[in-house]
């Protein structure tokens, strides 16, 4: 195997590919799962500077601010096609909390300079090229191509990624063409909101039977990697009863609650599982690996509402990365009041006293929380139909996979997603194993 070179440029796609290839392809068949894609959002097109020189400002704010041992992405992707080598493809990328793999097997991840948000710069040209052929590198070699939005748990920030001006399917019909050419490229359709939107649905802070979806297959990937077995139907992407008991199983041998909901405590012991197996084949560079070890035992300071500085970025993202949310500022570096408020929040939920102090019991929680029960006001209702409703296997209005019958009802309500204009009831039918949508409009379903 070849040696990763930092902050090595190619021109375009293909030169990458075959320096890649060269030195990594083997290693990539053997310990690379997906192709996590992302946008910067900022540095954005209209930022100065070469792609490396971007590229380089990306790794000091990684270092500096987020205090991470190295740039999160494994490249980057510029404007103008060119690829910037950045963290180590040996380590795990930084990308959405928990789909971070192991040293063994994870993702490979770029950053395509841009915000890729309607309305803002377009992916397109050189640069959507260099995207494309990257991914098909990876597509062909059987790895998942993975959105960032698509690994969001509760529509963790930045929900968009990698922006709302691109669709998957667009993109992945592009990935799957053999005969792609960036000269007869179409343009992309509207993102569905249900593709970026998702907390709505999925309210809940953990996994559960009857979930389904890319967490779960990352879910059920990384049970069977830990020993846990699923022999009748292996990673088919729904929390079914095998993959409940797999994760009660897992419970029990970590000595935590058994209720076989996968939430944030499980996720942390499965993790602990996970890197336990994998061998210290690979080195880190030995700087940034005592870099990353001292800010583990680095004591950390008291904050308090006005306080500002890395401490408080790091409450923020630690904040967020939990589930909360702070929409306006987002993580700025300063302890004002909407930091207050989920602070607050946070502390209440956690059980410890809510009084916006962030001292060591708050850090020890942020870092380690135990995970949060939602409270489904939903539960025990069932939704009854007024008069002949059609339901749907996914929040639409259009092409519906039945009709619930006046006077039929569905026995377990999960919670209410906007769907469009409108309101949808999330149900599940009485085994429990299938999710549909029923409209929430009064005049056609009430809640008994
Ligand atoms: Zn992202």
């Amino acid at each position: 195997m070849g040696k990763w070179i930092k902050d090595k440029v190619f021109n375009n796609a293909d030169e990458f590919i075959s320096w890649l290839d060269d030195n990594f392809g083997e290693f990539i068949d053997e310990h690379i799962n997906d192709n996590h894609i992302h946008h910067t959002w900022a540095p954005n097109h209209s930022s100065n500077g070469s792609t490396l020189q971007l590229h380089r400002n990306m790794r000091n704010y990684h270092v500096n601010t987020n205090g991470w041992n190295d740039i999160a992405q494994n490249i980057t992707i510029g404007k103008d096609g060119v690829i910037v080598t950045g963290r180590t493809i040996e380590v795990m990328p930084v990308s959405a909390l928990s789909y971070n793999g192991t040293r063994d097997l994870h993702p490979f991840a770029y950053e395509m300079i841009g915000n890729f948000d309607k309305g803002n710069d377009k992916l397109e040209g050189y640069q959507l090229e260099s995207a494309i052929k990257v991914s098909k590198y990876f597509y062909e070699k059987s790895k998942g191509i993975v959105f960032h939005r698509e690994c969001l748990i509760n529509g963790k920030q930045p929900k968009s990624c990698p922006g709302t001006g691109i669709e998957k399917d667009w993109f992945m019909d592009m990935v799957k063409d053999k005969n792609f050419g960036i000269d007869n490229v179409s343009e992309s359709p509207e993102v569905k909101e249900e593709d970026i939107h998702r907390e709505d649905i999925q309210s809940a802070n953990y996994l559960q039977n009857g979930d389904k979806g890319i967490e779960v297959k990352n879910l059920q990937k990384r049970l069977i990697k830990a020993g846990y077995e699923l022999p009748k139907f292996g990673v088919d992407e729904h929390f079914g009863d095998e993959t409940e008991s797999a994760v009660r199983e897992m419970q029990k041998k970590n000595k935590i609650t058994v209720d076989g909901l996968y939430g944030s405590e499980s996720e942390s012991k499965l993790s602990d599982e996970l890197s336990k197996l994998v061998e210290e084949k690979v080195e880190e560079p030995k700087n940034s690996k005592t870099k990353s070890e001292t800010i583990e035992k680095e004591s950390r300071p008291l904050l308090e509402k006005g306080d500002k500085g890395k401490w408080v970025k790091e409450a923020q993202t630690l904040l967020v990365k939990n589930g909360y949310k702070l929409p306006k500022y987002g993580i700025d570096g300063d302890y004002g009041n909407e930091t207050l408020s989920q602070v607050k929040k946070f502390q209440k939920d956690q059980g410890l006293k809510s009084d916006g102090l962030i001292g060591k019991n708050s850090w020890a929680k942020l870092l380690k929380p135990n995970p949060r029960k939602s409270k489904n006001p939903y539960d025990g209702k069932s939704v009854v139909a007024k008069v002949d409703v059609k339901f749907y296997d996914s929040p639409r209005w259009d092409n519906h996979s039945g009709i619930c019958e006046a006077g039929q009802s569905f026995p377990h309500v999960l919670g209410k997603c906007k769907t469009g204009n409108g309101y949808h009831y999330v149900v599940m039918n009485s085994s429990k194993n299938k999710r549909y949508y029923i409209t929430a409009n009064s005049r056609y379903t009430y809640l008994k």
